[in-house]
């Protein structure tokens, strides 16, 4: 009995394995059509300044025109574009299409938001993205300063010298640099002081309890300081209520993003809700408008 128990669990397995191997190399092949018939979009998450009220900056975050399976998630299709080293050229186009928005904008009533674009640690392997990424802001004439580049804390980890000299080179065009979902990523905090880092985003998994739990609202606070201290700003990620909104306008907090103030929206939307003065914090609502 053990046998065909153990032959069974084997059995499910492979089949398991099997069906999931068969979708990757699907989704793998499907990826590579991707760029080709343009079915990457961008989508756009505003960040709310908590000094002024307003939309100075977006996050912008792509999402998979699937012709068959629907609009995918990045959570869907990054990880294994990440494998393959596909990645490189998502990247550029999310690059590129990031400037061209930013250039769109011009001249228009959203010509002060500033993009930022998340970029993984395998992306900034690549030799070219420097270049890649000046000759988008020249070919679209966008000043650097309008494009926020978002790594996350593993690029401290491995290939620290290389990524030094990545960063700086980055930093050099005038481009800002954020480190995302920061907390999570067990890295030290010396580079705080050895890259040249302008944005912190504080990782969502300490917004959410902020205001239940004792610890969750130190480690944020104590984020927050540390970060002022050295002149960094700092972004909350995950804001879902009032009530860490304003745990987070009370500790100085310069920046939030979250589902209370607008899921990532397509373009459109985004310029259709900040032409009407939609997107303003609730609590600010009433006092400024
Ligand atoms: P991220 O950069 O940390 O982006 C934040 C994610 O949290 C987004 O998920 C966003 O939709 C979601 N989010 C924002 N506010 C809330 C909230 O209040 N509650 C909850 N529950 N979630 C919220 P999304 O768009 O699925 O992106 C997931 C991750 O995929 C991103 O995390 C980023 O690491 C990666 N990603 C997105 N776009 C790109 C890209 O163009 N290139 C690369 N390399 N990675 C990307
Ligand atoms: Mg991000
Ligand atoms: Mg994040
Ligand atoms: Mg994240």
């Amino acid at each position: 009995r053990a046998k065909d128990q153990g032959r069974n669990t084997y059995q499910f397995y492979t089949e398991g394995m099997q069906e999931r191997e068969v979708m990757r190399l699907e989704l793998d092949k499907d990826l590579n059509q991707a760029l080709t018939n343009n079915e990457f979009v961008l989508y756009f998450q505003p960040q709310l300044d908590l000094d002024t009220g307003r939309i100075n900056s977006v996050e912008a975050l792509i999402r998979w025109q699937h012709p068959r399976r629907g609009l995918l998630p990045p959570g869907d299709f990054i990880p294994l574009a990440e494998e393959s080293g596909r990645i490189t050229d998502i990247g550029r186009w999310v690059v590129m299409a990031a400037c061209r928005q930013l250039a769109a904008w011009q001249g228009t009533p959203f010509e002060h938001l500033r993009v930022a674009v998340n970029l993984s640690g395998r992306e900034l392997d690549d030799d070219a993205l420097v270049d890649h990424i000046r000759e988008a802001l020249e070919s679209e004439q966008v000043p650097p300063e309008r494009l926020e580049v978002e790594l996350t804390e593993e690029i401290f980890i491995q290939n620290i010298e290389r990524n030094r000299e990545q960063l700086s080179r980055l930093r050099q065009l005038g481009v800002h640099l954020a480190i995302d979902d920061f907390g999570v990523g067990y890295s030290s905090l010396g580079y705080l002081r050895d890259f040249p880092v302008d944005l912190v985003k504080i990782d969502r998994s300490f917004i959410t309890e902020v205001t239940e739990r004792h610890d969750d609202a130190v480690i944020t606070h104590a984020v927050i300081n540390l970060a002022h201290n050295l002149g960094i700003r700092v972004v909350a990620e995950g804001v879902e209520a009032e009530a860490q909104l304003d745990f987070l306008r009370h500790h100085h907090c310069n920046l939030a993003q979250g589902y209370l103030i607008s899921r990532p929206i397509p373009a459109v939307g985004l310029e259709e809700a900040l032409g009407k003065g939609r997107l303003v914090a609730p609590a600010m609502s009433h006092s400024e408008l």
